[in-house]
Formats: C-alpha cells, sequence, structure tokens
C-alpha cells in the first residue's frame, strides 16, 4: 500500500490493496494554515489580520464590498475569482472601485493576473470555495447574526481546506515535485486544475518538435517481420478491411477503380483491392518493410494492378501527380494506439486532399469514435502497483515511481468497467483538418456498481462507410465483432483470382469493430489511465463528471499528453452526519507513448 505523506509518496510493503482502500492516507496541516490579510484598509488606514479568510472577507464587507456576493453576482469561475483578488491585491484597489469591476472587465480574463502577488502566495482568499458561500444554509433561514454564519462556513472552510492540502500533496506528485516546491512556484496560488493546466503548457513551449528523429525511430519500427504479424492476425481488425474491400455489396466502389494504400505494410490491403477487382492500387510505405510488400505483390502474380512507391507519402511530388484528385477509394490502417498515439493520420488527411477525388472519393475507414468510461480492478493494481512492494522479499517500489504518469495499453475485463461509456471525440474523417486531432470534451459517466473507481479506460470503434460522405444521423453503435474468414467472401481465393460480380453491387456494406472490452480482442487493447488516488465509496447512480484534454506532445510528435479532470458527484450529497460534502475537481496527466 502506497502511503502519501507531505514529502509525496512513501510506501509501506506489508499491506495489500483491496476494493475499497485508497492507496494512501492524507494528513491536512490545518494547523498550519496562515493568516489572512484584510483586502482593504480600514479607517485607520491599517490593515488587520484575520485567522480566517472568512472573517477577512466580513471584513471586506464591513468597508463595502461583499466580494461573495460580487462573485455570485457576475458569476465568476474559479480562474476568474484568482484574477479578481489577485488584481485587488496587486493594486490595492478601493471597496468602490471593485463594485465598479463588471463582467466584461479586462482583468478577469487577463492570465497576466493568475500570477501571484508577492507577499500574497498563500492568501487564504485564494482558497475559499465561494460557490459554497453561495449556498443557502440554515442560519440564513434563521436570519442569524453575521458570526454564526462565519462560524457555520468557517467548519465548512476547513474541509475545503483540507481537500486543498490533499490537492496541494497530491497534483505534487503528479507533476513530480514535493509540495514545497508547488508552494514556492509560481503556481502555488492554483488549484490543482489551474497548476496542471499551466505546467502543461509551460512545458510544451519549452518543447520543440524533432520529426525527423522521430521519423526515423518510426518507420523503423515497422520495419521488421513481427509487428506485421501481429496486425495481420487481429482479426478483427484484418477481417474488417477484407469485408469492405472484398464484400459483394461495395464491389461497386473497388472494382474497376483506383485504390491508395497508405502505408501498405506487407501489402495486405492492396492485394485486398486487386483481389475485389480494382484497376489501379497505389501502394505507398516509408519503412523498409515495403521491399517485402514489392516481393508479396509479384508472388502472388498482382504487379500489374499494384505499385509499390517507397518513402513517405507527404514527400512524393512528381511521382504521384498523376493521381492527384483521382483516386477513387483511399483505404489506411492508420490507428495506434489510443487511436491517436503515432500521428499517423495527419498523412492520411494529406493524401485525402491531394489524391482523392474530392467529390466520389472514399475513405475507408471514414469514422472514428472515442471513448471514455471508469473501470475497478483490484488486480491490475496488484499487477501494476503492489507486485513491486514484495519481489522475492525486496522492497522495489522505487519501480513503480512515474509509473502512473503514463497510461498503460492493456486488456481490461468487460466486468471492470463500473460505469456507462462517454463518446468524447466523434472524427468525421472526410470533414477533419490536416493535423493530429486534440480532442476536448466534458464528460459524464454514471457509475454502475459501488465500491472504488481504480481509473478511465478508453477505447476507440471503426467505422467503414461506403460512402463519400459520412451520415450525419450515424448511430454510435458498433456491434461486436463476430466475423470470421469463412464470412468474408473472397478469402477462399487464391493468388491473383479476383472475386465475382454478385447481385448485391452497389447495395454498400457498413463494416466496423470496436476495441471495448465488450467486442473481440485487439492488439490495440485498451488504454487505461490509473488514478494515484482511487475514487473511494462510490455508489450506483453516481456520477463522474469531468473532462478529458488530449494534446500532441510538442517534442515527440507522435506521442500524446492526456489530462484527466474528474470530480465525483454522489447521488445523494448528504454525508451520513448530515454535511454537505465538499467535492473537488482533481487532475491527472498521462503520457501516452
Ligand atoms: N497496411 C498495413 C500496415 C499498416 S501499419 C496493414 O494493414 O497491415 C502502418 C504502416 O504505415 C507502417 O508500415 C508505416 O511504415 C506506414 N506509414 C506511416 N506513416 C506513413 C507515411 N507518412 N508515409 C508512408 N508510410 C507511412
Amino acid at each position: 500500500m502506497v502511503h502519501k505523506d507531505p514529502e509525496g509518496y512513501i510506501s509501506d510493503s506489508s499491506s495489500s490493496i483491496d476494493d475499497d482502500n485508497d492507496y494512501g492516507d492524507w494528513r491536512s496541516d490545518d494547523d498550519n494554515a496562515a493568516t489572512t490579510l484584510a483586502l482593504f484598509a480600514d479607517s485607520s488606514t491599517s490593515r488587520p489580520s484575520f485567522a480566517s479568510p472568512l472573517e477577512a472577507l466580513a471584513h471586506a464587507k464591513s468597508q463595502g464590498c461583499d466580494l461573495a456576493a460580487l462573485v455570485a453576482r457576475l458569476e465568476l469561475d474559479t480562474l476568474q475569482v484568482i484574477r479578481l483578488i489577485n488584481h485587488i491585491r496587486r493594486n490595492n484597489l478601493t471597496p468602490e472601485q471593485v463594485n465598479a469591476i463588471t463582467r466584461d472587465s479586462g482583468v478577469l480574463l487577463d492570465d497576466a493576473e493568475l500570477k501571484p502577488v508577492p507577499g500574497f502566495e498563500d492568501d487564504g482568499l485564494l482558497q475559499v470555495d465561494f460557490d459554497l458561500l453561495a449556498l443557502p444554509t440554515s442560519s440564513d433561514a434563521a436570519g442569524s447574526s453575521e458570526k454564526s454564519r462565519i462560524a457555520e462556513l468557517e467548519s465548512q472552510l476547513a474541509t475545503a481546506r483540507a481537500a486543498f492540502e490533499e490537492l496541494r500533496t497530491l497534483h505534487a506528485t503528479t507533476l513530480g515535485l514535493t509540495p514545497s516546491d508547488l508552494t514556492d512556484s509560481s503556481t502555488s496560488q492554483l488549484t490543482a486544475h489551474q497548476r496542471s493546466s499551466l505546467a502543461t503548457s509551460a512545458a510544451r513551449t519549452k518543447r520543440g518538435a524533432n520529426d525527423a528523429e522521430d521519423d526515423i525511430l518510426y518507420f523503423d519500427s515497422y520495419s521488421t517481420n513481427g509487428i506485421h504479424q501481429t496486425m495481420i492476425t487481429d482479426s478483427a481488425r484484418t477481417l474488417s478491411y477484407a469485408q469492405f474491400l472484398l464484400h459483394p455489396s461495395n464491389s461497386h466502389l473497388i472494382r474497376g477503380k483506383v485504390v491508395m494504400d497508405v502505408g501498405c505494410g506487407t501489402g495486405i490491403l492492396s492485394l485486398f483491392a486487386a483481389r475485389a477487382g480494382a484497376k489501379q492500387v497505389i501502394a505507398i510505405d516509408a519503412s523498409a518493410i515495403v521491399e517485402r510488400a514489392r516481393e508479396n505483390v509479384e508472388a502472388n502474380g498482382f504487379g500489374h494492378v499494384v505499385k509499390v512507391h517507397r518513402g513517405k507519402l507527404e514527400d512524393f511530388t512528381s511521382e504521384l501527380e498523376a493521381w492527384e484528385g483521382k483516386v477513387d477509394v483511399l483505404v489506411s490502417e492508420w490507428m495506434g494506439y489510443f487511436l491517436l498515439y503515432e500521428n499517423m493520420l495527419p498523412s492520411v488527411l494529406l493524401a485525402r486532399d491531394r489524391y482523392l477525388n474530392p467529390e466520389t472519393g472514399v475513405l475507408a475507414p471514414n469514422r472514428m469514435t472515442m471513448h471514455l468510461a471508469a473501470f475497478s480492478s483490484s488486480k491490475l493494481i496488484n499487477d501494476k502497483l503492489r507486485f513491486w512492494d514484495d519481489v522475492h522479499g525486496f522492497n522495489m517500489t522505487s519501480m513503480t515511481t512515474g509509473l502512473l504518469d503514463e497510461a498503460f495499453v492493456d486488456v481490461l475485463d468487460k466486468d471492470d468497467v463500473v460505469s456507462d461509456s462517454y463518446v468524447f471525440a466523434d472524427l468525421d474523417l472526410p470533414r477533419l483538418p490536416v493535423k493530429q486531432p486534440e480532442p476536448e470534451s466534458s464528460f459524464e459517466l454514471t457509475i454502475s456498481a459501488d465500491g472504488s473507481v481504480h481509473g478511465f479506460i478508453s477505447w476507440f470503434d471503426t467505422f467503414f462507410f461506403p460512402s463519400a460522405r459520412v451520415p450525419t444521423d450515424a448511430s454510435t453503435e458498433c456491434p461486436k465483432f463476430s466475423l470470421e474468414d469463412k464470412d468474408v467472401v473472397g478469402l477462399d481465393l487464391k493468388k491473383n483470382a479476383t472475386t465475382a460480380t454478385g447481385d448485391d453491387e452497389g447495395k454498400g456494406e457498413l463494416v466496423s469493430f470496436s476495441t471495448s472490452p465488450y467486442s473481440k480482442e485487439t492488439h490495440w487493447q485498451q488504454t487505461l489511465f490509473v488514478l494515484k488516488e482511487p475514487i473511494t465509496g462510490v455508489q450506483k447512480g453516481d456520477k463522474i463528471k469531468g473532462r478529458i484534454v488530449v494534446l500532441q506532445d510538442q517534442k515527440h510528435s507522435r506521442q500524446l499528453e492526456v489530462e484527466l479532470h474528474y470530480l465525483h458527484v454522489p447521488a445523494s450529497t448528504e454525508r451520513p452526519e448530515g454535511k454537505k460534502k465538499v467535492e473537488t475537481q482533481l487532475v491527472q496527466v498521462f503520457m501516452v507513448r
């Protein structure tokens, strides 16, 4: 079991995890809470300090500025509140000046105001949850005094502070820092969410893309036999492409037509297209494997149909100029882990714009959906983390350092999924701009089983619509994959025999496959984002609300960064002791590499 103390995580190798354990206990250092300096000077022009930020707010109110009311009236979000408070502190505003601030005041949008004000790095006012202040309380109803209102809010603030301290430590670990690093850093005033976003963007600006180096390693990784056999024997993958290309209902798309295969590898998809009667197949690959594709094409007597070109798609000019705008079907198997890892999609989209017939050309596949759900798996936690607690009697927990900063690619049992799933990206390939998509979406998951959430699971579904455009009303449902070799017309043919024309020609066959735990296992498996702290005590019907942000890594262009912001919203917000539960949005950043 992993404990967290103010210095970060330390391990206790003696215990193991069970469903309702979290990975650590946190200690709040509420006792060390600093005093809060008044927001405004009082009549004597001195500025008193208060033990609690709520008293500081009451003082501000007595000076003519009710900050909580202002925040509620202007409907400010957390970042805007931070900008506002910093702006007041930095410029020594008077209550009148603050009251004159409106929703469209520039300061509320100015990120320069997120910078801590020297001397106010730990400003108690920045830790106040103004949403909480806006909640009606029993004492309001009774019309009680300001003092008892303060007392009630005090207890809520203590809870909020504890949560804040937890976040500070938790987030420091996320960023590979100690909690004191965060206090000293320029982002010390921010909530975990804001720190993360700033840390991410700061890191991104420091990096420089090195595409040439990435390319060498990338194409080299496709040069060996093993990876191609893995892909070809992934039957959900390969039979889906075969079904789309060879299905009699789709032969009007392929027979006598020009097909381009972007990233042909061994040439398998080009050979399917040739077997389906394509007039010409243009096969392209930048990896040395392309020489095998050339031989495979010749060995099967399709040399007159499939023309193999070695090189990076982006670099072809005159050699392929004749095909610009003339290709009828552009087929490519470009999908990586978590769909977007590898960053190959932009190459396919470039080929689309350059070579595909702009009116009638069909992209295969042409629509992808990306899904997110919550999972609970003590087995996974034991396999990945607890394993290192005791390796033949040795404590090797150092091996878990940084482990949860990366997503795992692994297979999850469908019974470990403990929520419904949310489609956070729906990619309409014929319409996408030529760049790596960077999906960003809020999500809401409904929990389906009591216990703990250990993390989030993601998978993608792939659709081959037999048309140039994806129907706008297309469902996101993707049936469980069930094809076998015998179901695909033409898979029993040999060498350069081609399929016969069928009665169904022109009808069009939609093909799809899913990489979810509910469908046949694929070599993509699933992508697992394990949380450093599980969400404990979740109950059926509770919600996990959050936001997912996927960003291309700026240093290694084929890698990704995924930010997951999440908040547990119990179906019942009442705690047993009758107090409102204070929930704080947490965030964890993962690399997909
Ligand atoms: N089509 C094959 C291989 C798919 S793997 C099959 O289905 O089995 C993807 C292939 O695309 C790899 O061989 C890789 O070298 C190639 N590739 C990726 N990006 C490319 C680019 N920009 N130009 C040319 N080839 C590329």
